[in-house]
């Protein structure tokens, strides 16, 4: 047990995993089996992951919009594949009252038929394309066994959805969502992760294919950070979304979709996660400074208050908050803090202000040092961001040690076991051989980076031709 009363990741990291998301107050079960209440200290870093998102998105010139909760059991049949995919997870509303519902109402799991549906109303030509719409909303996929954010019934998440006139532009809008998604990861929550393309049984049901982000974590699982899907025509034929091309021919449009989750907040915790608990990336903390008063007389608390209102003013502009609570001792509350991960404290006591000086320290690293009253605004910001560089350091050398080229079964098998992680491995693309691989092994193929080179070899399962290689992991 850590002084912040947690199991050390190593000795059961599921418990402290539970536990971190429990005592820091991000998450807690709820009275619905599956379903997740997200409490504010979690839900304040869901919405600047959002925030910020929503800029990068609408850079790309999507435009939000919102859609019914409830679609039609009739769209959801339509697309053949897409129904059998999501089939086992639907919860389906089939009387209103006393009466029997026609055609009952699917809480949507994704929203490609309800919208595709209406775009068809929204595309008549090629002038209004290219069409990107995003949206902000909840989700329902009934789960059997569900994880505080990496795995609930019901979680948020954006999900853009783009109509072009050519195969070539959509694949151009799947690279970008992709791309975004890698920024993003690495930019604000300081993760590094393999973009890669997914394999067929791996794919998004309805799609064409399906790019992805995979990061890895702490217990060396692979875990997904985003999604983009190039869905070709096979929407656009289910729900005759047609244009008038400039030939005057009429077509059917290439879409995409793309999306990310709540979930994104269980991958940061399993990354950067640590035996005292969370650690908050700087540029979407819900709070980046903690300020300790230290005063034990009524003198000191007095001069305490007033230099920590001039601190406020020089960290304007930052997310700081005061710990004033009476009644517990300053080691007790940076426990606290160290367990919800605020990246840097300080401590301001009489004996510091005679000397000018505050105690700044960071979470990452525990480093102290003193930091002279003047330099206090500068030094913080600077810090920030060094941490945020050192927290993507950590991550990336974390991956890279655990990532695996390895060329037989035996000792793909043997590193699994005994480390976990990555594994870089040739596979014939034969998807019999890749189920008996995950029956074995329970690792699945993640995806095929793309920037891994071309390099022809054997399968490491059955001797066929491979291509290239894919990473194989154990997965979240
Ligand atoms: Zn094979």
């Amino acid at each position: 047990m850590s002084k912040q009363g947690l199991p050390t990741q190593h000795d059961d990291f599921s418990q402290w995993y539970t536990d971190v998301v429990r005592h820091a107050q991000m998450a807690d079960y709820s009275p619905v089996a599956g379903c997740m209440v997200i409490k504010p200290y979690g839900y304040a870093l869901w919405e600047n992951m959002q925030r910020q998102l929503d800029t990068m998105i609408k850079a790309a010139g999507v435009q939000n919009a919102y859609f019914p909760l409830f679609i039609p059991q009739s769209y959801i049949l339509k697309e053949a594949q897409h129904v059998e995919g999501f089939a086992p997870e639907l919860a389906t509303v089939t009387h209103v009252g006393e009466e029997k519902l026609e055609d009952p109402l699917v809480v949507r799991p994704t929203s490609e038929t309800i919208m595709y549906a209406t775009f068809k109303d929204w595309i008549q030509s090629y002038r209004d394309l290219p069409l990107k719409i995003n949206q902000w909303a909840n989700v329902v996929r009934m789960e059997k066994r569900t994880r505080l954010f990496l795995r609930t019934t019901e979680f948020l998440w954006q999900e853009g959805h783009t109509c072009h006139a050519t195969r070539e532009e959509a694949e151009t809008e799947v690279l970008r969502a992709i791309r975004m998604y890698e920024d993003f990861a690495r930019d604000y929550m300081a993760i590094p992760g393999y973009v890669g393309k997914k394999s067929p049984s791996e794919t998004f049901a309805g799609a064409e294919y399906t790019l992805t982000i995979e990061c890895l974590s702490r217990d060396m699982k692979a875990i997904q950070a985003g999604t983009s899907h190039h869905l070709g025509q096979n929407f656009a034929k289910a729900f005759d979304v047609q244009f008038q091309s400039t030939e005057n021919t009429q077509e059917f449009v290439w879409q995409t979709s793309w999306g990310v989750s709540t979930r994104l907040v269980g991958a940061l915790i399993v990354i950067h996660g640590d035996d005292k608990g969370l650690q908050m990336p700087p540029r979407i903390a819900p709070i980046q400074v903690i300020i300790v008063p230290i005063a034990r007389t009524e003198e000191d608390k007095a001069l305490v208050d007033a230099k920590v209102s001039e601190l406020q003013t020089q960290l304007e502009g930052l997310r700081v908050h005061v710990d004033t609570r009476d009644g517990m001792s300053p080691g007790a509350k940076f426990y606290e803090w160290e367990l919800k991960g605020v990246p840097l404290k300080i401590e301001v006591g009489p004996r510091d202000i005679a000397n000018g000086v505050v105690v700044l320290g960071r979470r990452d690293t525990g480093e102290k040092e003193q930091v002279s009253f003047a330099d206090v605004g500068s030094k913080v910001r600077s810090t920030l961001d060094a941490v945020h560089e050192a927290m993507y350091a950590r991550a990336l050398a974390w991956r890279d040690e655990y990532t695996h080229t390895v060329d037989t079964y035996e000792e793909f098998k043997k590193l699994l076991e005994e480390k976990g992680g990555f594994f870089a491995l040739h596979w014939c693309g034969d998807a019999a051989c890749e189920a008996s691989i995950k029956e074995e092994t329970k690792a699945t193929t993640r995806c095929r980076p793309l920037n891994f080179p071309q390099e022809k070899g054997t399968c490491v399962y059955c001797g066929k031709e491979s291509e290239g290689r894919i990473l194989f992991a154990k997965a979240y």
